[in-house]
């Protein structure tokens, strides 16, 4: 396989700089594949607690039984070194990036070598597809892909990479509609009850439900996925939308839909919501939705290329 990191220019600068930035990139690349194993086969720290926490309140028999069928698969996906579920996602990343970081010229190209690298080595299911030549790439990349998010933070030399495996039962599908402002937040709210209701099974419940609320559908869709990345056991700052949270998800448990779809005390694992400023004339809200198997996590990487996992404690790649 040729990689990125080695180019012709490269091969004339012997001795220069751009040996040393090769191999930089190339332990870069290999950062971000170690990451991405990790989150095919361990759930975040914030993910796993929840689910212990729905699991112990839990009346329905059958409803335990899922939740103890989940923990047992992801124990056999540790034991084996196997992805917890067969569908690895299309992986989309959300990068926070200093401007001072060293890497950040080659980071792109880093981030879909690390991709690359993992499909292989994990290995990750090959999911993407090109549009129009309906061929699948069997890299995991392809135009656009991995999606990446961008946010600079202007003299910072660290980075945060937030990457998910988005799969294509609960993440992917999602949702985004701009009401009129008489539709109100009732109208939004049906919207929520009638989209969770027709995933039902299809998405892996209990679900975190991210709902993204703004001025319009593109807004609100980034919006909602932004929600998936927030840890769960964490609120909005605006007391309005932490209140709001807690009665949806409140409100959504009552459907019992429950574990696997067996029915039980919880539909979801928590609500999320993000919010931006509107247009009078304009009311957008975006929902996505992670399935049990919520597999995102977030990394620091600092500008000696030294690196913690924030989401799974202790992690070590
Ligand atoms: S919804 Fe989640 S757990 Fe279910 S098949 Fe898709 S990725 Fe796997």
């Amino acid at each position: 396989m040729a990689y990125f990191l080695y180019t012709p220019a490269m091969e004339q600068d012997r001795t220069g700089q751009r040996f040393k930035d090769k191999a930089a990139a190339e332990q870069l690349a290999a950062i971000i594949e170690g990451f991405l194993a990790l989150l095919g086969k361990r759930l975040p720290d914030d993910v796993a607690a929840r689910l212990e926490l729905l699991r112990s309140q839990e009346d329905s028999p059958l409803g335990r039984e899922i939740y103890t069928a989940m923990f047992a698969n992801l124990q056999m996906a540790e034991a084996l070194n196997r992805p917890c579920c067969q569908d690895t996602g299309v992986i989309q990343f959300f990068v926070r990036a200093g401007t001072a970081f060293p890497l950040l010229g080659k980071l792109e190209a880093c981030l879909k070598e690390g991709v690359i690298r993992a499909t292989g080595s994990v290995p990750l299911r090959p999911n993407v597809v090109e549009f129009f030549e309906e061929k699948n790439t069997g890299n995991n990349t392809g135009t656009r892909i991995p999606w990446i998010d961008w946010e600079l933070v202007s003299g910072g030399d660290t980075i945060q990479v937030f990457a998910y495996m988005a799969g294509g039962g609960c993440s992917l599908p999602g949702f985004a509609r701009v009401f009129m402002p008489l539709d109100g937040y009732g109208g939004i709210f049906k919207a929520v009850f009638d989209q969770i209701v027709a995933y039902g099974i299809n998405a892996c419940p209990p679900l975190l439900v991210g709902l993204g609320l703004g001025n319009s559908a593109d807004a609100a869709a980034k919006l909602s996925k932004k929600a998936l990345l927030r840890f769960i056991g964490t609120r909005n700052t605006h007391p309005q939308g932490a209140e709001l949270e807690e009665r949806l998800e409140r409100a959504l448990n009552t459907i019992g839909i429950g574990p696997g779809g067996f029915s039980g005390n919880h539909s979801v694992m928590a609500v999320h919501i993000e919010q931006a400023g509107r247009h009078p004339a304009a009311l957008a809200m975006g929902l996505s939705t992670g399935c049990w198997a919520h597999r995102r996590g977030l990394i620091e990487i600092r500008k000696d290329l030294s690196c913690e996992v924030l989401s799974h404690k202790g992690a070590v790649l």
